[in-house]
């Protein structure tokens, strides 16, 4: 491998003398496992891979990366669908082995380092009865989650994961370790609500913290797919009169073997309409009653459960290394053409490929569009074509069918796009996703705090001067 060449044993070894965690060179035995991200999409050989301990192996493996003239990748919990967080002939930045997680439950704080999942804080701070939202996908790391913006259960009540943030630790291109909060640098902390991983890597993160639970009522209900027209139409309207505390989504999907669904609908499609209720259980319970009163549901989940059950419900059905490709966008409006569309594709989707209409609003559209970098905040809807693909060589007919998805369905969309959700698609829709105002001022945290554009593996800003 060409960097390794130039990098040489010498370097690396003077290199690997000032980290307290563990370098993992190619030739090293832990090497495959420690190149592995989630989508097995990506299959980057970086020249090496420092796994740091904390935030000073972190300025560490940014000022090696720096001299050595390498391409970075950070990082956290290794979820990035368009596989930003490995890399080919670069430096792996990864936090993974940063795990302290701090919870101060009579101030309703929280203290995460950088490499921790949503699983192992879910599970600190319901101890407490507390939460922020998380992701849908238990295993899916904090860090990028949370500086892309943060959409999750516990969303319409609490806001995005990105709106609970309270302060961050960064180290930054040039090698500072500086704290970002609305007291200081304030102008990075916008930034990093919803800008991603453009301005630093951030080894820290404080969060707001709500009551929630422990046990909620939540679930999914089923309903045969041949309905999917019938029971979006009602949705629209079942989801215009939701209250804040309940967060939903509409699921179209082809039925995997679960234990949990009548094996004879197995590789049917299905439609599901799941969500969970971050208040009383009572009162949850009859908020989601419509949701199930629809007639012969194929399978009926909806009830009380601890709220990290919720959050672990589909973890299975999203393995690591499976191959996956998103397009997503937010919906102006769930119209009648737009329903029709996503019946018909629903009815085509190849390999496990499935879309999620989730319903947005609530607290996420109380917060000012000027207040966080997060792009967009008006939509009712969230749209997700997931493609999805078991076998290896099978996504490319899943990708051609999520693009189809997406372009037949741009009437009804508003044009931005939440940058987690996006797959590589180049400038113009990164611009898109934030909007010129936004990109403008991200743009001039980028020449601020990352000129020379070290940290691009992203959905990236570029700085003012580059093309
Ligand atoms: C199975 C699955 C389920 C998902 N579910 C949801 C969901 O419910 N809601 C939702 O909003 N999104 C969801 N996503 C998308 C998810 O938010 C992004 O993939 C996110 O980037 C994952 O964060 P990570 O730390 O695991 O990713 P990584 O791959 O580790 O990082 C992704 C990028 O984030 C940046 N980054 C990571 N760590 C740091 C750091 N410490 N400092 C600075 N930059 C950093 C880097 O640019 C990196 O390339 C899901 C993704 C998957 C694969």
């Amino acid at each position: 491998m060409a960097t390794q060449g130039v990098l040489g044993a010498a370097t690396l070894k003077e290199f690997e003398e000032g980290l307290s965690g563990e370098l993992v060179r190619p030739a090293d035995a832990g090497y495959d496992e420690a190149r592995q991200v989630w989508n097995g999409a990506h299959d980057g050989r970086p020249a090496v891979i420092a796994r740091c301990a904390d935030a000073a192996d972190v300025r560490h493996a940014i000022g090696f990366a720096r001299s050595e003239g390498l391409e970075v990748a950070v990082r956290g919990g290794g979820h990035s669908i368009p596989g930003f967080s490995t890399v080919d002939g670069g430096i792996v930045i990864d936090l993974s082995p940063m795990k302290a997680i701090e919870v101060d439950a009579g101030g309703r704080r929280a203290t995460a380092e950088g490499g921790v999942l949503w699983s192992e804080l879910d599970a600190a701070t319901q101890e407490h009865g507390l939460a922020v939202t998380g992701g849908l996908v238990s295993t899916t790391g904090i860090a990028g989650f949370t500086l892309g913006g943060g959409i999750g259960w516990l969303m319409r009540k609490h806001g995005l994961t990105c709106d609970n943030l309270r302060s961050a630790q960064v180290v930054t291109a040039d090698g500072r370790v500086i704290t970002a909060s609305a007291a200081q640098n304030s102008d990075l902390f916008w930034g990093l609500r919803g800008g991603g991983g453009n301005f630093g890597v951030v080894t820290s993160f404080e969060f707001d913290l709500h009551p929630v639970g422990p046990t909620v009522t939540a679930g999914p209900v089923f309903y045969d797919g041949a309905r999917a027209e019938e029971v979006l139409r009602f949705y629209r309207g079942f989801a215009a009169e939701a209250p804040d505390e309940l967060t939903s989504l509409a699921n179209l999907l082809t039925a995997p073997p679960a234990p949990f669904l009548p094996e004879e609908w197995h590789g049917k499609k299905l439609i599901g309409l799941i969500g969970c209720y971050a208040g009383d259980v009572e009162q949850g319970a009859e908020a989601m009653r419509p949701l199930r009163e629809l007639g012969e549901p194929v399978a009926d989940l909806i009830g009380p459960m601890p709220y990290v059950q919720m959050q672990q419900l589909i973890d299975a059905l999203w393995p690591r290394g499976i191959q996956t490709y998103m397009k997503a966008g937010y919906l102006r409006e769930l119209d009648d053409p737009a329903i029709a569309t996503l019946a018909r594709f629903h009815q085509e989707a190849p390999g496990a490929s499935e879309i999620h209409v989730q319903h947005f609003g609530g607290a996420i559209a109380r917060v000012p569009e000027g207040d966080t970098a997060y792009g967009e905040r008006g939509a009712p809807f969230v749209l997700n074509g997931c493609a999805i693909s078991h076998e290896p060589g099978g996504l490319a007919p899943c990708v051609e069918w999520a693009r189809s998805l997406y372009a037949e369905l741009e009437p009804s969309l508003t044009g931005g796009g939440y940058v987690n959700f996006l797959a590589a698609e180049g400038q113009d829709r990164v611009r898109a996703s934030y909007g010129e105002e936004k990109y403008a001022r991200l743009q001039a945290l980028k020449d601020r705090y990352d000129p020379t554009n070290l940290f691009h593996r992203n959905q990236n800003v570029l700085p003012s001067g580059a093309r």
